[in-house]
């Protein structure tokens, strides 16, 4: 068994913090230089060109890829090689946070109270932690925006909807979204479970690289005919039209009750942003 200080969570994420806001992922970085090559309307193609330029100050310059540096959603998981009895992990998750977006310089965006709002912190992040077999303690951590978070749909569909009842939903989800969350957009969507892990499942279909289609053929099968759906929309880069609506459609399934289909869409803007590091 390997001792994890809770030095050394702190200490890790907030280098997550640090690279996940300024260095966009190389899955999301090529597939928005592929679609600029692809797109037929020049407005897109120059949007799609002035994302790359700014992804490219930001690492650069080590600056915010987005002035919104997002709530930061952190998933711990915890293999069986390794000890933290005696470490408040979530404590220490919740300082490496506060510390990076503090040494990043990025906004504060956390209202404490929901309610009365006031002035925003650092924290509190949202923290997931699990127990696994892979070995070590795995971090990733994603800053979610809240203009395209606050598109997020969940519908609970009768068990007797099938694949293209589930697609006309994900269609509208985005559809109903328009221009307002930042496109070209990333769609995570969550099958199955209850009505909060479709929920926690379409947020973890956006770690998977958009490149990389579901193992599960039929699930493979639906990601692509909604790319090519949802890319017929026409709303295009920054809402302002081709045919560059969504980078990627990625779908994790989980059982569910017999009686219900849990269906969860989370919408990512363009700046998808996660990185993971494994201790
Ligand atoms: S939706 Fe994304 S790109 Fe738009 S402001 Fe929010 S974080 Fe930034």
């Amino acid at each position: 068994m390997r001792k994890i200080s809770s030095q050394a969570i702190r200490e890790c994420v907030s280098r997550l913090v640090l690279e996940a806001n300024v260095r966009l992922r190389g899955d999301v970085r090529r597939a928005i230089s592929a679609a600029a090559a692809r797109e037929t309307s020049a407005r897109g193609r120059r949007i799609l060109q002035e994302l790359l330029e700014n992804a490219k100050v930001a690492r650069h310059d080590n600056l915010a890829l987005c002035q919104d540096t997002g709530l930061p959603v952190v998933f711990v998981e915890i293999g069986p090689d390794v000890d933290v009895s005696g470490v408040n992990v979530t404590g220490a998750v919740q300082e490496g946070v506060a510390r990076g977006y503090r040494e990043g310089f990025f906004r504060d965006s956390i209202v404490a109270d929901p309610l009365r709002r006031g002035k925003p912190g650092f924290g509190p992040c949202i923290v997931h932690t699990s127990f696994v077999r892979s070995k070590g303690l795995k971090v990733t951590l994603l800053p979610k925006g809240f203009g395209c978070e606050n598109k997020t749909q969940l519908k609970m569909m009768p068990p007797t909807a099938d694949a293209k009842d589930i697609e006309d939903f994900i269609v509208e989800a985005v559809k109903d979204t328009g221009p307002d969350a930042c496109p070209p957009y990333i769609v995570g969507v969550g099958i199955g479970g209850s009505s909060d892990y479709a929920c926690q499942l379409a947020k973890e279909a956006l770690l998977r690289p958009i490149d990389k289609r579901s193992r599960a053929p039929h699930v493979a099968r639906m990601e692509k005919e909604l790319i090519q759906r949802l890319n017929r929309l026409g709303i295009g880069p920054m809402g302002l039209g081709g045919k560059t609506t969504v980078l990627g459609v990625n779908i994790l399934l989980y059982p569910t009750h017999i009686a219900g289909l849990p269906v969860c869409v989370n919408i990512s803007c363009h700046v998808l942003r996660s990185a993971s590091e494994i201790l």
